[in-house]
């Protein structure tokens, strides 16, 4: 049995830490060890010609116990799932945004799809197959994920980007930060993408740090692209930047998007919002505006129209 786990946010400063120069696989997916690994099973398939069809059938899921007390945003509400019975599909080629207040689960929906956690009842599907049943290398070739705070380790441009895919060459690099509209600002350090970044050389913004994992994902071509967009303050310019690369990475591919500023997911083909752990609505921005629920009140407040905010929405909201 193969135990393997994914690069977390929470483990970034340790991988930060390490070497570039052998920086294999194993090595930097391997940090996140015991209770959160995920296994690999022994009769496990893998996928060939993946289409990109995603499914969440009848999702439930609780983080396990030892976790609860350092969550992220943990506020100490009730025990209970954090996801409970999400059932939705998500088409090749489609691109889904994912939204709700904070807390409401849309983050844990992407970590049960790439395998940081496996679902407690019901089951995700990539191309039809349980996630569980796959190798844990054809689901990473996959599925590309872009986290919050994304994965970089001390090591040049070219070696963060080439992560994953060692056969790539500087041509083939320049031309996925391009892709990703990191083109210009690697132009303009010292050694262009041969720069050293990370502790020991020079520090990147997280719209940069974003734009650089973007263009690893390029590089790697997955048929489904998982973005959990940052909840950190951005400028505007970045956030502009960020959601032009966007869209030029979703073409051609599934994409699901987890959106904290609703505008990034306004021209999704479908929305599906969250709350507390359920799907409560889906459809387009315009269905879902026509609608008045959650998704219409989320939207009034964050175009600033808080005057008609329902009390009952008042203490859920992130602003
Ligand atoms: P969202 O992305 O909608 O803000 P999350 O999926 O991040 O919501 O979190 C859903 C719930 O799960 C929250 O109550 C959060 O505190 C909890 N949670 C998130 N991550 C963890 C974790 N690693 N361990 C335990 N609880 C967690």
């Amino acid at each position: 049995v193969q135990h393997l786990s994914w690069p977390l946010q929470e483990v970034a400063s340790v991988v930060e830490s390490y070497s570039s120069a052998d920086a294999s696989a194993q090595r930097l997916l391997g940090v996140r060890t015991a209770a959160q690994s995920v296994e690999e099973r022994d009769d496990a398939t893998g996928l060939t010609d993946v289409r990109g069809r995603v499914g969440y059938e009848d999702v439930t899921f609780s983080y396990p116990e030892s976790e609860r007390d350092d969550a992220p945003g943990g506020d100490g509400a009730a025990a209970g799932p954090v996801v409970e019975d999400v059932s939705f599909d998500v088409e090749p080629g489609e691109t889904v945004g994912i939204v709700g207040p904070t807390g409401a689960g849309k983050s844990t929906l992407l970590k049960l799809l790439v395998r940081f956690y496996d679902v407690d009842e019901g089951s995700v599907r990539v191309d039809g197959t349980d996630v569980r049943d796959l190798t844990l290398e054809s689901l990473r070739g996959a599925v590309g994920f872009i986290g919050q705070d994304p994965f970089l380790f001390s090591g040049t441009i070219r070696e963060n980007v080439a992560y994953g895919s060692p056969e790539a060459d500087a041509d083939a690099v320049r031309a996925a930060l391009e892709r990703a509209e990191a083109d210009a600002f690697v132009a303009d350090l010292p050694d262009g993408i041969d720069t050293t970044i990370g502790e020991r050389g020079v520090k990147l913004s997280g719209g940069q740090r974003q734009r650089i994992c973007l263009a690893r994902v390029m590089l790697h071509d997955p048929a489904i692209l998982v973005l959990d967009e940052a909840t950190s303050h951005v400028d505007n310019e970045t956030e502009a930047l960020i959601q032009r690369s966007i869209e030029s990475v979703v073409a051609d591919r599934t994409t699901l998007v987890v959106a904290h500023r609703l505008s990034t997911v306004k021209d999704a083909d479908r929305i599906v919002v969250l709350d507390d752990g359920e799907v409560v609505e889906q459809g387009s921005h315009e269905d879902l505006l026509g609608r008045d629920g959650l998704y219409a009140t989320l939207w009034q407040v964050q175009v600033g129209d808080v005057q008609s905010l329902p009390e009952a929405f008042v203490d859920r909201i992130e602003r």
